[in-house]
């Protein structure tokens, strides 16, 4: 098999070969998924749910072989650690819901009052997974955890940028012998991707939006569903009559966590004038006490730029807003760091619309901040974008702060908070615009995307009135 190698975030040096599964390389993986999916299928769930949870038990007991392959993926601890502790809590959440939500034997009369209609349904038999770099694990297993438990086989391939966890997991996926007939891993970039999205019945896919894009072309040509969750510019909104302590607390976590590399990040923010100054000044304050994992990785907030691609991304958009006149807070420039490239945790200001670090992702640990005139101004300028991931409101009247939420083009509005949606998986929503595209991986509904539903029509026994004589 072809190997790529893969650099290391904090080291900048290649040190991991990684095997690049081909076209036949992806069918021999998959084609044991489909056979064994009628068994899986057919064994219940209740059967499921013993073998998920015996693979929520064996990430424990591998916790930290997995932990130290993410910790070279992503050159971050605490975040890896929080990633394999989430991903066991979200299988152990999902096994306790599934008996309801999956419950859809019920029976009910028709209108016509002799027919009887008795709902069942069936899963797709195999589902696709492709997921990015910035939560390699958990990005991994979100929807392939739900998508098992309704009764589909799923083939996972992890982004190429960090992929060292997939050794470790195989192994522990291995001590599950009923789950890994049904869970595959293959590993490489683009083409292994498209190689599996010729095959699947279903895709899932996380990641950018041109690559969103790209792939959904493809699934509607082959009729099969995709489930795209993309990009955003999320906008965070503070109002004349907001805390600021508070707002510049949660907007430094809210857009410096994960050193900017997660989709929920605040990546704006549109302060009331009024208040901009104060505001300001302590969102600084708290920016310039942060510091990198460096050279100590188990100190700092910020880690190192994961993806080589993003740091040329993260330069030119640092470059253009300083060509254009933004005014530099603090921070500013991206840091070499024995080898790994570091953002340092930057606020602009004195910005305007037309700079890229204003209009399009950052995916880093910079935050610009807009004084605006009103409110009004300020959903207007929050909803000039193609992006509708998330956003975030402040304001201490409540009335008020749903009144701003509501006008918001975003699918989750965090109130008095920031990036809520990385914390709660419970509340029903959706990607708008290019962030996404059919139902979301949030909220109970959402494991309802693996199924497809059917309807016994019964005749409970009165000859039908449409009949020929
Ligand atoms: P990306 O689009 O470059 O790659 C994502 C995955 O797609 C990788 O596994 C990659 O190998 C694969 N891929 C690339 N080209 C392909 C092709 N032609 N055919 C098939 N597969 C292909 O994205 P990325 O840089 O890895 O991730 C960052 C992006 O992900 C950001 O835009 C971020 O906002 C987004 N993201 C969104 C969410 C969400 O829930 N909305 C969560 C995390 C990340």
């Amino acid at each position: 098999m072809e190997s790529m190698a893969i650099l290391n975030p904090r080291t900048g040096k290649s040190d991991f070969d990684l095997p690049v599964f081909d076209h036949d390389g992806v069918c021999a993986a998959l084609l044991p998924l489909r056979n064994n999916q009628k068994t899986w299928w057919e064994a219940g769930l209740a059967y499921r749910i013993d073998s998920l949870l015996l693979l929520a038990d064996a990430l424990a007991e591998n916790r930290q072989a997995i932990i130290d392959a993410l910790v070279n993926d992503t050159g971050r601890v605490s975040e890896s650690a929080l990633e394999v502790d989430v991903t066991i809590g979200t299988i152990r959440r999902w096994c306790a819901q599934a008996p309801d939500l999956l419950d859809a034997q019920g029976k009910k009369k028709a209108e016509i009052p002799f027919i009887e209609i008795q709902q069942s349904y069936l899963p797709y038999s195999l589902v696709g997974v492709i997921s990015p770099w910035n939560f390699p694990l958990l990005l991994s297993l979100v929807d392939a955890i739900p998508a098992l438990l309704a009764g589909s086989a799923v083939i996972i391939k992890p982004s190429e940028v960090t992929s060292r966890f997939v050794q470790p997991l195989q192994t522990t996926l291995n001590e599950v012998p009923a789950l890994s007939a049904v869970l595959a891993l293959v590993t490489g970039a683009g083409s292994t991707g498209q190689a599996v999205i010729q095959q699947v019945d279903s895709l899932c896919f996380t990641g950018s939006v041109a690559t969103g894009r790209k792939l959904a072309e493809v699934c509607a040509g082959r009729f099969i569903p995709a489930f795209l969750e993309l990009g955003g510019k999320d906008p965070a909104i503070v109002c004349a009559d907001g805390d600021i302590e508070l707002a510049a607390k949660a907007l430094c976590w809210g857009s410096m966590v994960n050193a900017g590399q997660s989709c929920m990040s605040l990546e704006r923010v549109y302060v009331h004038q009024s208040v901009a100054n104060k505001f300001i000044a302590k969102l600084v304050e708290s920016v310039q006490k942060l510091s990198h994992n460096y050279p100590d990785i188990k100190r700092g907030e910020i880690g190192p730029i994961i993806s080589e691609k993003q740091v040329q991304i993260v330069k030119s958009q640092l470059q253009d807003a300083k060509d254009k006149g933004a005014k530099i807070m603090c921070g500013g420039e991206v840091v070499n760091l024995g080898g790994g490239q570091y953002c340092q945790p930057t606020v602009l200001t004195n910005l305007t619309e037309d700079m890229l670090v204003v209009k399009e992702e950052t995916f880093s640990a910079i935050l610009p901040v807009i004084t605006v005139e009103s409110d009004e101004q300020a959903v207007s300028m929050a909803n000039d974008s193609e992006y509708g991931l998330s956003a975030a409101v402040f304001s201490q009247d409540l009335e008020h702060a749903y009144s701003i939420a509501n006008q918001l083009e975003a699918g989750a509005i965090s109130i008095n908070d920031a990036s809520l949606t990385a914390l709660i998986h419970e509340a029903e929503k959706q990607s708008f615009k290019y962030s996404g595209l059919g139902g979301s991986r949030m909220g109970e509904e959402s494991i309802r995307r693996f199924i497809r539903k059917k309807a016994f029509i019964r005749n409970t026994g009165v000859p039908s009135p449409w009949w020929f004589d």
